[in-house]
């Protein structure tokens, strides 16, 4: 009987895990075990024996018990402090992995940045449909079906074979100046309104032009608006987005929907005005067309011109970024390339 506590002492003493921990106690205290057997045997043994033998398996039975438990607490013990060197070990000053969230697209940043600098003149923005009727891209503004300026914007016609719609009434805005009647249509002067959007074309696509394209529609109508209004506007704001430093010059120009028209240019910050493909060798690129708002348009949505006059541009988004970040092709605004974005 002690011999068996000695053995399973030193064993159980001599553990390092609770597995083995556990494979000692089946070995001596299981059903089957070692003492298990011996307590069981006692019954055999003659009446004056079995009690001292009795007190004696309880003894050991109790010992065997007490070293398994503080052998136990021990390994835990040790279990946990060597957790705690290895939590030691990390080492919280290194530099982290960056994770990659992602940016604003250019066109995303500067469309922000026009709407925010206009805000501060006092204009809202708008936002209208892609999907235009014939009469706000082109009649309203003083384009009639006959007239010549319709060729050089080059329509995508949407298929109304299957509708009561009639064929050539629906198209794909050639032009953000469609929203000029959306809106007029329904507020009264003063109007100060810009409105950010995608335009379609049927174009060849080159460095400079694309079949869609941004541009940023903007009116103002109040009464006594004059030129001078709009090339402080033009300045300003070109000025704010583009850098204090930069070259503008104007020249008149026509549009069937403003009366004068003029056509603002900017200097092409692609090859510094050496001339390039950007800016067809001519060292300026258009940036901004504009004008007098026509009377004609004027009382097509119901205003007196007599009382009221105003003036509109629209800004050529796409060219602006291509500009500012001296892109010299277009057609990387639109590549969903991630070496090309994470330069911006
Ligand atoms: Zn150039």
């Amino acid at each position: 009987m002690i011999q068996i506590k000695n053995t399973a002492v030193s064993l159980i003493l001599d553990t390092s895990d609770k597995k083995s921990l556990e494979e000692i106690k089946l070995a001596f205290l299981g059903r089957n075990g070692k003492l298990t057997l011996l307590i069981k045997d006692i019954s055999k043994l003659p009446n004056e024996k079995r009690p001292e033998v009795g007190r004696l398996a309880n003894e050991v039975k109790k010992a065997i018990e007490d070293t398994i438990a503080t052998q136990e607490l021990r390994i835990r013990q040790l279990t946990d402090q060597e957790l705690g060197v290895r939590r030691e070990k990390v080492d919280t000053t290194a530099p982290g992995i960056k994770p990659n969230i992602g940016h604003l697209h250019p066109m995303t940043q500067i469309l922000m940045d026009v709407v925010d600098v206009f805000k501060t003149l006092g204009f809202q923005a708008a936002d209208g449909p892609e999907i235009e009727s014939d009469y706000y891209n082109f009649e309203l503004l003083n384009i009639p079906k006959d007239h010549p300026s319709r060729d050089t914007q080059q329509t995508l016609f949407l298929d109304t074979r299957k509708s009561k719609v009639t064929p050539g009434e629906v198209i794909l805005r050639t032009q953000t100046s469609s929203m000029q009647g959306r809106i007029m249509e329904k507020i009264k002067p003063p109007v100060r309104v810009i409105a950010p959007g995608k335009n379609f074309r049927y174009e060849q696509v080159d460095a400079s032009h694309g079949f869609e394209f941004w541009q940023v529609e903007g009116f103002m109508v109040d009464t006594n608006v004059r030129l001078t209004d709009l090339f402080g506007t033009i300045d300003y704001v070109l000025r704010q987005l583009m850098g204090q430093g930069i070259k503008l010059k104007f020249a008149t120009t026509n549009f069937p929907f403003v009366e004068p028209g003029i056509d603002t240019y900017i200097h092409c910050s692609v090859c510094g005005g050496r001339g390039c493909s950007f800016c067809k060798q001519s060292g300026w690129s258009e940036i901004m067309p504009a004008g007098m708002i026509h009377p004609n348009v004027l009382k097509a949505v119901g205003y007196d011109s007599q009382k009221v006059s105003g003036f509109a541009f629209a800004i050529g988004l796409s060219r602006l970024v291509t500009l500012r970040y001296q892109m010299d092709d277009l057609r990387l605004l639109t590549n969903p390339d991630l070496r090309i974005l994470e330069q911006f």
